[in-house]
């Protein structure tokens, strides 16, 4: 550590583990230390709201939540461009600057590896905001045949997404007055919706059969022929589309497979300290090999978990607290209801889901999910 200035934490990337570990860490430490928060982008998105552009009920301009906004005590927040990572000496390269951390955490969340399945780069993707903003344009136009929505790899973000992007682009078609012609089938690489809530799971796959959605399972799209208008699943099964909605592999993003801190696509962590193989190296978040899903509410958990971490390193008293791997999920059923699970991954043997089934009032709590954080990191 650099004892002769304020110790300086670098942390890569703005999104729900970056902006949660940096209010942390100002929240306890102030200006007693100094923070740099680094994004390529000016602007953070709820992955949920994808959802809502795509199916036209929120603006693209109304779910934006300007970084101008982030204000505080102890953190810098630059937007930039990170080109190179040197794990072992700490350093960062950005297209303007270079970033020397005592402590260095990675919050880069995944990206999208369109070109681990072929074909898929000429067809619809839901899991960007550009994507979601293209199909919003395009639903309007499917007025008769198959839509499928159709995961191309494991792990992905956010599990239940997939299940409510059919449950809802179903309530969609009923409000065109068009579901009749249509049928809707759900591809997924998982053997159930939401493994860790069987509860879960079977709400949700009763809620598909009364909508006459079919489920596919344990299996994932190995390519797309566009020539053809067919998805090819990894079974060789083909499956003929008029509106293909998929989900494409994830993959830590390209700057840090560069670093040599990625394996087999994730960042290997000590799952409870989120500590990497370089000494004051952590990641957080989706990027993160921690073996909990790839949602939101695990980023904050794992940031919490390095922030109280630091907090204990930087005060010289006790020690950080663990991270629980314990999250809450809103599932959207269709019909303006909302579903709960909250999934505990670390305190039994095996990960373990309590569910609740879904109600009008539970949309008040995923409200109220995404406000705190927006009023708690954006002051908005
Ligand atoms: C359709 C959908 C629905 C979802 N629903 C939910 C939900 O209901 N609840 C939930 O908890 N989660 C949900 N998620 C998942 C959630 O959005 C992610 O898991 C979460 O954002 C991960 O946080 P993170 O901090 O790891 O990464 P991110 O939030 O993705 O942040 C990573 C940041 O790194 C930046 N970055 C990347 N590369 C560079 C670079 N080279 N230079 C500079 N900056 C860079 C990016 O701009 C980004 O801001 C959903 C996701 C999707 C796609």
């Amino acid at each position: 550590m650099n004892t002769a200035s304020k110790p300086r934490i670098v942390v890569l990337g703005a999104g729900f583990g970056g902006l949660e570990l940096t209010t942390l860490l100002s929240e306890a430490m102030g200006d007693s230390i100094d923070v740099t928060l680094i994004d390529q982008s000016d602007c953070f998105v709820f992955g949920f709201s994808k959802l809502d552009v795509m199916f036209g009920l929120k603006t693209p301009q109304a779910v934006r939540l300007p970084y101008k906004n982030y204000a505080k005590a102890g953190v810098r927040m630059l937007k930039r461009t990170i080109t190179s990572i040197d794990p072992e000496r700490r350093r960062v390269t950005t297209n303007d600057g270079v970033f020397d951390a005592d402590h260095l955490v990675v919050a880069l969340g995944a990206e999208y590896d369109f070109d681990a399945t072929p074909g898929l780069s000429g067809t619809n993707e839901f899991y960007t905001v550009a994507g979601a903003e293209r199909l919003r344009d395009v639903l309007p136009t499917f007025r008769k045949g198959k839509a499928m929505v159709a995961v191309c790899g494991a792990p992905y973000k956010c599990p239940p997404a997939p299940s409510e992007c059919v449950l809802m682009l179903h309530d969609y078609l009923v409000r065109l007055g068009v579901r009749e012609a249509c049928e809707i089938a759900l591809v997924l690489p998982l053997g159930s919706p939401v493994p860790p809530s069987p509860d879960t799971s079977r709400a949700l796959l009763v809620a598909f059969a009364e909508r006459d959605i079919k489920f596919v399972p344990g299996r994932r799209v190995a390519s797309v022929d566009n020539a053809r208008n067919v998805a090819v699943l990894d079974d060789g099964t083909e499956m003929p589309f008029d509106l293909f909605l998929g989900v494409p592999k994830h993959q830590v993003p390209p700057v840090v497979l560069e670093s040599g801190m990625a394996e087999n696509g994730w960042i290997p962590v000590n799952p409870r300290t989120l500590e990497t193989r370089y000494e004051n190296v952590y990641a957080v978040g989706d990027g993160a090999n921690t073996g909990t899903p790839k949602a939101g509410v695990f980023a904050e958990g794992a940031a919490r978990a390095v922030a109280t971490g630091l907090i204990a390193k930087l005060r010289q008293s006790g020690s950080g607290s663990l991270y629980d791997g314990f999250g809450t999920c809103y599932i959207e059923f269709g019909g303006g209801r909302i579903g709960k699970v909250e999934v505990d991954f670390f305190s039994g043997p095996a990960p373990t889901g309590t569910y609740y089934e879904p109600s009008v009032a539970l949309r008040a709590d995923k409200e109220t999910f995404g406000s705190s954080r927006r009023s708690r990191w954006f002051g908005l």
